[in-house]
């Protein structure tokens, strides 16, 4: 089998409300489509979703990375994963969310070939994954409002999005606790939005709300910041914007620097340094997260897939769908009302991009 052609589709997507975090703002989802043809018939969809203040990449950077990888990749083996992974990191290193999208298609391709759904074919089994949903930066009351929002809907965890000034990020907490009740999950993300003493004082301060964790309280490349934190701290810390690739597991594992890591297909450039990275954690006793951006359902559904394959994965943040005013991709995975995501039994991703939608985009075809 060989690629043949693939097509570059623009998608931005308007958000339900825009997503406020301490790094910056989406009112537009920012994606490309990816359909990687074959000389076979099959067809495979990936989804680059790009946000920038993390990744670096743009939709129009991200279209020009797109078309020189698929013209790497025409005449090459899609099967070979391995191989094609290899080559793309050597052709654009820093382009990861561009190369994510690549990957995602390579495995639905390899699913639908071997007719398997992607957890299956990850050599996993099909279990409900508990999602949480997230509450962007807001004032108290409007946080307060849509965390008792997502526990009606049935959500079982909220991550509440921090990393502003002390006072008003407690405030935001003490409001989400009193509406949520006691005994509700919460997360915080305070998306680097912290300085050493700033983080040393919230991380004490946040004892009496019980949050699960706090994802990434320092900037990123703060290591020995997050390791000196971790060893003061009575809540457990996770990294996200510290830890894109393998190599940076090993960076954060040497450091001692968090209790968990939050994986993410956008910046780790997909599923086969993803699985990477989770093997890494599982052998160091780091129990994972699997996150996401704000994708359609083409990007989320590949992090459903790999979380149900992989039970060192015990934390999801996968709500981009759902953050979405118009989501045009169908299947790929289901939400029960107990707030848990279900991969799909169709081989690969499973999902279908509504072609009408589809016709409606740029487009860029590489043949
Ligand atoms: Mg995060």
């Amino acid at each position: 089998m060989r690629i043949s052609k693939v097509e570059i589709f623009r998608a931005s997507m308007p958000m339900k409300v825009p997503f406020k975090i301490a790094i910056g703002i989406t009112t537009t989802s920012q994606s490309l489509f990816l359909r990687v043809h074959t000389d076979s018939g099959l067809a495979g969809v990936g989804e680059a979703n790009l946000f920038t203040p993390v990744v670096g990449e743009t939709q129009e950077t991200a279209l020009v990375a797109a078309a020189i990888i698929a013209k790497d990749l025409i005449g090459t083996d899609p099967t070979d994963i391995e191989g094609r992974v290899a080559q793309m990191r050597r052709r654009l290193p820093n382009n990861v969310t561009t190369r994510s999208a690549f990957d995602m298609a390579l495995w639905d391709i390899l699913g639908k070939a071997a007719n398997l759904p992607l957890f299956a074919l990850l050599g996993g089994r099909r279990r409900p994954i508990v999602t949480d949903n997230t509450c962007g930066l807001e004032t108290p009351a409007v946080m307060a409002e849509r965390a008792a929002e997502f526990k009606r809907r049935g959500f079982q965890a909220v991550k509440v999005k921090l990393g502003t000034d002390l006072p008003t990020d407690m405030a935001r907490m003490r409001a989400i606790r009193a509406a949520v009740g006691p005994e509700f999950a919460l997360r915080v993300d305070a998306n680097q939005g912290w300085s050493r003493v700033v983080a040393k004082q919230a991380l004490a301060a946040l004892v009496e709300f019980g949050p699960q964790l706090v994802e990434q309280p320092l900037v990123r490349w703060d290591i020995d910041g997050l390791a000196l934190l971790k060893a003061q701290s009575q809540l457990p810390i996770m990294a996200d914007e510290a830890l894109f690739d393998e190599h940076d597991a090993l960076r954060l594992l040497a450091a001692d620097a968090c209790d968990y890591f939050n994986i993410k297909l956008a910046k780790s450039s997909g599923i086969h340094v993803a699985l990477k990275i989770n093997a890494i954690g599982e052998a160091a006793g780091i129990p994972c997260m699997v996150g996401c951006m704000t994708e359609s359902g083409i990007g989320i559904a590949a992090a459903v897939h790999l979380a149900s394959a992989r039970e060192n994965i015990v934390f999801a943040d996968l709500d981009g769908a759902d953050m979405l005013g118009i989501d045009p991709v169908q299947g790929g995975f289901s939400y029960s009302a107990a707030g848990e995501i279900l991969p799909a039994t169709t081989p690969g991703l499973g999902v279908e991009i509504d072609p009408a939608y589809l016709r409606s985009l740029a487009v860029e075809t590489v043949e």
